[in-house]
């Protein structure tokens, strides 16, 4: 299979490159943002530029993290350091704190996270951005479907899993709308969906030990077949479940996240 040539760039497949080119779909995503002039917003992979042209017609200033050096240097020529500031590298290990060194200490979660992300490191992308969540006001991706499906998931259906457990414990999410593969060059093979994420306050979050938490959720999913009393052996026993007033014979989709912080909170109590 060759690679697809778009605006004189060859996609680049190991670094999930698809473009999007419906102007149409790029306006709905722009409008879904909602970004107001000097708001402190990060696009990761700028690409070619769909969404970073009119986000920094409407900012002002946009912060971008790209990997891709061609990319890069075609953003260099198209705008000046007032508009944009790159980043150069791989956004899995970008300190996206950093950006809110500027603030004032009051500012408060003020950074706007946004992206048409690479699909092959969709979750763990998600998963370092959930580590800043205490300086993000919100967050606004494209995703392959049946990654945000996951996220949005309800317990006791298939999707409802460790990364709808983790994320939905410390945002609130919502899927905006579905991209059909048409509006991008190359065209990738699966529908994507937009999802918006808000950070929790942080006094709503309730888990103790957050680390304690992700091993407990990690531990009840790894085996979906198995029930909770053999997957959580190593933390709870029938005693536990019996203060919990949780039934240690369902598995692990059916818990609600309230549940699995009770689960955690009760070790942590317990020491
Ligand atoms: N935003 C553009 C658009 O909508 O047309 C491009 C989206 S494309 C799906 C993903 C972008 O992320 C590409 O520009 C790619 O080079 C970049 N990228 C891939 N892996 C990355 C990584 N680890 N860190 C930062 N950028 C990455």
């Amino acid at each position: 299979m060759h690679d697809h040539e778009t605006d004189g760039h060859r996609a680049r497949k190991r670094f999930g490159q698809n473009f999007l080119s419906d102007p149409n779909i790029i306006r709905k995503i722009i409008d879904g943002i909602r970004p107001q002039a000097g708001d402190l917003m990060v696009e990761i992979g700028p690409g070619l530029g769909a969404m970073t042209a009119p986000l920094i017609e409407r900012l002002g200033h946009l912060h971008v993290v790209e990997i891709d050096r061609d990319l890069i240097a075609r953003l260099h020529e198209r705008y000046t350091p007032a508009q944009i500031t790159v980043h150069e590298g791989d956004a899995l290990k970008f300190d996206f704190g950093s950006l809110c060194a500027g603030l004032a200490a009051d500012a408060g979660p003020a950074l706007r996270i946004v992206g048409n992300l690479p699909y092959n490191i969709s979750t763990p992308i998600l998963f370092h951005l959930a580590g800043f969540a205490d300086r993000v006001r919100d967050m606004t991706f494209m995703l392959q479907k049946e990654v945000v499906m996951r996220m949005v998931a309800e317990p006791g259906t298939e999707e409802y899993g460790r990364l709808s457990v983790m994320l939905q414990y410390r945002f609130r999410m919502g899927r905006l709308f579905d991209v059909p593969p048409g509006a991008f060059r190359p065209a990738p093979k699966v529908m994507s969906s937009i999802v918006r994420m808000a950070p929790l306050p942080v006094d709503q979050l309730g888990a103790q030990d957050e680390a304690l938490l992700g091993r407990i959720v990690t531990a009840a999913f790894g085996q979906r077949r198995k029930t909770l009393k053999n997957t959580l052996r190593d933390f709870v026993g029938d005693a536990d479940f019996e203060a919990l007033g949780i039934d240690g014979s369902l598995r692990g989709e059916r818990l609600s996240v309230a549940q699995f912080v009770a689960i955690a909170n009760h070790c942590s109590a317990r020491g």
